[in-house]
């Protein structure tokens, strides 16, 4: 079995062998998931050691003590953190050779193609058609909220290829070229003033049949694994103690006693002791983690994580008074990023809005802990057996 010691002394071997100061940053990526040392928890030859997921923060840190370049994995969340599991469980060998690398090295960006007008947390309503024709699919519909669509290479796709059956039961998943004649991704402009996701129109998109993950048929199980990282994604990042918004938070706190009154005092210790026992459940569930495969206890990190966002960034508009209602950030940008550190209160405010709907919002999280984690009688399902066409629209 591997073990920290063996990463640290691969990561000296590899150093020695790439200068990080003299190497090609996209070299240097590229030869460290070669190295296996891109995610150790991944298979040989995958860019990983088939190590234990905790210890890739022994990696991480190394390398980044040796000041060496890192995939910008902001940037790329999306393929990180939701496509790349999705390729390694269901993808043939040839499509995890294929895409995996340049996803992690983030000379691909990858975005997610599920939500509809019409289909959002009930995505299994969806209406994007894909009408088989020879060795290839011709894809019709449109998506949206679609974050990162106008830098993306690849998207995930979940499409309609049977309506004549249950609405779970008909439905494909592919890889969509985003580059392919008939894909059109326009800006949608948010709260925060900036366009960082989009509406994606497909008409007769062609995807060839080589791009299906999974069976025909069998794409709500597929995108089941999809949304189930996605919530560990977001809800199970790593963060060193008083990291994050609660840093920002605290040093306020610190930087100005004339704030210090003791109803403020109070909200700002619970944060604090909340933030640290969403840090400490985090690490846990990173450690449980199989990968490509994480439960539902992943949504309960999500909920937790949206609304510690909204209290947090509330508190910080409260400590900063009157300027607290200003907003001086209000310009149409397309941002490769969404940067809650590096950016004013008034961002943070408005971004964190959007924690309790991205990924599953927190109304359906709790129908999710409730049924799959509480055992709690589910929710009425009276459509389950009606066929896709025959539903109400
Ligand atoms: C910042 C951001 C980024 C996003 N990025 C992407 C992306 O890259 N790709 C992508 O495909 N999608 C993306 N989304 C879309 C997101 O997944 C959906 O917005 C979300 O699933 C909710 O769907 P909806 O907007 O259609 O709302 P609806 O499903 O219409 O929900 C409306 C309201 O009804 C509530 N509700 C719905 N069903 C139930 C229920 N059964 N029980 C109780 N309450 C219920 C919801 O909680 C919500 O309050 C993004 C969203 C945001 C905010």
């Amino acid at each position: 079995m591997t073990t920290a010691e063996d990463l640290r002394a691969r990561v000296g071997e590899f150093l020695a062998a790439h200068d990080p100061k003299t190497t090609d940053r996209l070299e240097f990526l590229r030869a460290r998931f070669d190295a296996g040392l891109a995610w150790v928890h991944y298979p040989a030859g995958l860019g990983g050691l088939d190590a234990a997921r905790e210890l890739q923060s022994v990696v991480d840190g190394e390398f980044a003590a040796a000041g060496a370049p890192d995939n910008n994995p902001r940037r790329i969340g999306i393929g990180l953190g939701m496509a790349a599991p999705t390729i390694l469980r269901f993808g043939t060998e040839e499509q995890r050779k294929r895409y995996l690398r340049p996803l992690w090295t983030g000379e691909e960006v990858w975005c997610q193609l599920f939500s509809e007008p019409g289909a959002g947390s009930d995505l299994a309503a969806l209406g994007t058609r894909a009408v088989r024709d020879g060795d290839e699919w011709v894809v019709t519909g449109q998506k949206v909220w679609t974050s990162v669509a106008h830098l993306a290479r690849f998207a995930i796709l979940v499409t309609r290829t049977d309506p004549d059956v249950p609405k779970h039961q008909g439905m494909t998943y592919f890889v969509c070229d985003m580059t392919a004649p008939g894909v059109d991704v326009r800006p949608l402009r948010q709260l925060t003033g900036e366009a960082e996701f989009n509406e994606v129109f497909l008409e007769g998109v062609r995807v060839p049949d080589a791009n299906r993950l999974g069976a025909v048929g069998e794409g709500w199980k597929v995108a089941q694994t999809t949304l189930m990282n996605e919530r560990v994604a977001i809800g199970g990042q790593a963060s060193p103690r008083e990291g994050g918004l609660i840093g920002i938070l605290a040093k306020t706190w610190r930087e100005h006693p004339e704030l210090r009154t003791p109803d403020l005092h109070e909200r700002l210790v619970r944060l604090w002791a909340d933030a640290e026992t969403a840090r400490l459940a985090a690490s846990r569930l990173r450690q449980q983690l199989a990968v490509g495969a994480p439960g539902p206890e992943g949504s309960a990190m999500k909920l937790a994580f949206a609304r510690l966002q909204q209290e947090m960034t509330g508190l910080e508009i409260e400590l900063a008074g009157a300027d607290g209602l200003r907003y001086d950030d209000w310009t149409m940008t397309r941002p490769e990023r969404v940067d809650m550190l590096g950016r004013g209160p008034g961002y943070r405010y408005l971004r964190a809005k959007g924690n309790s709907i991205e990924g599953g919002t927190s109304e359906v999280l709790r129908n999710i802990i409730a049924e799959r984690v509480l055992g709690l009688p589910s929710e009425p399902r009276v459509d389950k057996d009606v066929a896709w066409k025959d539903l109400p629209r």
